[in-house]
Order: structure tokens, then sequence, then C-alpha cells
């Protein structure tokens, strides 16, 4: 496959192992890691990520809709999957959700009261706003919700939240409150009967961050992929004395060079002609551009790695290609590998810097790499 694509994602097995290998080193013992695969997992691919997790023990899957929860289903009959999107058109829907090892994440009585007439019922599970903003619900409506699925005697197996800002800040207050007013929403729930839910709270930086927030289940993703959810947090965890968590990055993207050609100085390379050669360049195209997912706000802005050394990206990143200089690197080739994300020798070039160079966050950076891009598992 490697050999006809244009481009090739690499997936390292050995780095989820270590960096799960992290997560169980400080996740308190009474709490379930669940590996959190939405959104292509964060474009590693959901069924490659899928097996190599569940090769690695995880024994929880997380994802955002029905159809990536069919995806894992597909792959293993039994391993609990936890929906945390707002499922629509559910009525149209619903029968798919039936399975007692779908776990599903809701704000809305209407919502529980179909999912739990199915049969099998999945698993309910109650998002609180705690300061999000986004899903769930607070105050007297939380109030209300819970009346109501005690009046339709509806079945509770969970709880849960998000935060907001744990990864942008060094200075943790709005994350503390959410957790006071997550466990007076947990009391609230008790006091309507509903005692020994699963809860649920952290996503990455909340998990490394907040060991009191543990409770029975993390929810990690990003950090699963071996990329920090932000300095601040990696600041943050530094702060409170853990100098030594290791997270290595999942992911590699390569290509390889298509075509070479030789400019004078004082050349125009690329559309609109935003960059000028100074001196004899040697240029090298390689067929990646915004379609595969290279942000376009990396032209003349980014480097990708020839034989262990720095290319400049030169000129507009185009729809299917880019052009890189390689005038220092003498053995650049036709057919030479070019790393646009990872290590090669001495040098790397990480979801983080290019997410630094676009303004916006490592996250983006691997869930906007196409679908069509084929992943490589490699040790
Ligand atoms: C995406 C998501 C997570 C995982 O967040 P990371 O920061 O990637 O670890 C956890 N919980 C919810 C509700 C999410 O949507």
């Amino acid at each position: 496959m490697k050999e006809i694509a244009s481009s090739w994602v690499e997936i390292s097995k050995h780095s989820i192992r270590t960096n799960l290998n992290s997560f169980r080193s400080i996740l308190n013992p009474d709490s379930t890691l669940t590996a959190i695969l939405k959104s292509n997992a964060y474009g590693h691919e959901l069924e490659t990520m899928t097996k190599l997790c569940i090769d690695e023990g995880v024994s929880r899957i997380g994802v955002n809709s029905i159809e990536e929860a069919l995806i894992v289903r597909n792959i293993d009959s039994t391993i609990p999957i936890l929906i945390m999107g707002e499922i629509q058109n559910l009525q149209a829907r619903k029968n798919q959700l039936a399975d007692p090892n779908f776990w599903i994440v809701f704000s809305r009585p209407e919502t529980a009261k179909i999912l739990s007439s199915l049969s099998p019922a999945p698993k309910l599970h109650l998002k609180v706003d705690t300061g999000m903003g986004r899903l769930g619900t607070r105050g007297e409506t939380l109030q209300i919700t819970l009346e109501k699925l005690k009046e339709s005697e509806i079945r509770l197996d969970g709880i849960c939240t998000h935060f907001a800002s744990t990864e942008d800040v060094l200075e943790h207050k709005h994350s503390l409150m959410q957790i006071r007013n997550f466990e007076t929403a947990v009391s609230l729930a008790e006091s309507f009967g509903y005692k020994n839910l699963i809860r649920h709270t952290c996503a990455s930086a909340s998990t490394l961050l907040f060991p009191s927030a543990h409770f029975e289940m993390v929810r990690v993703g990003i950090s699963l992929y071996g990329l920090w959810p932000s300095i601040q947090t990696r600041l943050s965890l530094n702060l409170i004395g853990n100098k030594n968590f290791q997270l290595n990055p999942v992911l590699s993207w390569k290509t390889k060079i298509v075509h070479i050609q030789n400019h004078p100085a004082n050349r125009y390379i690329g559309y609109g002609s935003t960059f000028q050669t100074s001196y004899p360049t040697k240029v090298a195209v390689v067929p990646v551009g915004y379609y595969e997912g290279l942000d376009r706000k990396l032209s003349n802005n980014g480097d990708m790695l020839v034989l262990g050394r720095r290319a400049r990206i030169l000129g507009r990143i185009c729809m299917n290609m880019t052009m890189l200089d390689v005038t220092h690197i003498p053995g650049a080739d036709i057919g030479s590998i070019v790393t646009i994300i990872g290590h090669d020798g001495e040098e790397s070039v990480t979801a983080d810097d290019m997410a630094d160079r676009v303004h916006t966050i490592n996250y983006e950076i691997t869930t906007r790499i196409s679908e069509s891009i084929p992943r490589i598992v490699v040790d």
C-alpha cells in the first residue's frame, strides 16, 4: 500500500503501549480508562485504533456517533462503547442502539425514555452541565430531569460531565468549581435513589491534573495518541511535581518526492507567486496538499524532513502538491522519503509545531488528515 499511496500515515503500536502504561501508572485504582476514538480516532483511523487498543488491554471505548459505535461493535461484539454525542433522529434509529453494552450519554428525559424502552436496553449515562455550557443541564432543569426519570422508573448506570478549560490555564479554579458542581449533582441524583452510578468527568488534561476526579472512569483522547492537550497542561503537571510523565506521538505522516526542478535565482514558485528564489534553488515537489489535510496556512511557513534535514515549504500549498527547498540536501531525489509529521534522524516536525504555526491545536492537525490516506501499523 505504501508503495502506491502518494502519502501514508504510520501508527506506532509501541507508542500506544507506552502511553497506555503511563496512564495506568497514574490512574486511581478504582478508575478505568476509556479510550476515546471519535473522529476517526483523531485522524489515526477508527478501525486500526480499535484493534490496537483492544490488543493492548483497553476495556472500554468512547466515540461520538452511532456510526462510529457500529464500526467498533463490528470488531468486538462485547466491549462497552460509550457514545458521547447527541443522537439525532433517535426515534428512527433507536433499534440500532438496542445493545446492553452501548453506554449512551444523554441530557434530556425524553431521550432516556426512548432508549430505556428498547430490548435489550442500552446503559444510560446522565450528562450534567457543570460549567462547559454545552450538553447536559444544571440547576432546576437537572432537578426536573431527575424527577421525570424517577417517575418513569428509568434506570441510570452513569453520571458524567466535561471540563471546559483545564487545557487553557495554569490556574484551575474553573475546573475545581466544576468538580464541586459535579459532586453536588451526584448527591442530587442519590437523593432520587440513583446510587452507585459510574461517575466520569476527566478527559486527558483533567486525568493528568486531578486524581480526585478520576472517579470510576476517565475518558482519554488526545494523550492516548501521545500528544499533550496543551503546553499549559504540561506545565501544570510539572508544577504539581510530576516531571516524568511520558507521552510518545503515535502518528507519523510520510510521502515521497515526485519531481525535482533546479531553478536559478529570481524564479517565482507556486500560485500567487508568493515566493521568489534568491539563490539557485533545488525544488522538490511532494504529492500532498490541503485536500490531503495539510493546512494551507503552512504556505511559506513550515518544514518537512528529507534525509534527516529540514526542507522549507516554498510558496503556497496547492490542493494536492507542495514544493520544498532541498538545495542543501544533495541526496534528495525523486523517490526520497519525506516526513510531514514525525522524526527523521535528529530532526522532527510535530503536530504541535504545525499547530503553533497555523494558530490551532494539535487535535485539529491530526483530525484533518484525510481519511483517504492509508494508515499502516508499525512496531
Ligand atoms: C473528546 C472528548 C474527550 C477526550 O478529550 P481529550 O482532551 O482528547 O482527552 C473526553 N470527553 C468528552 C465528552 C469528549 O467529547
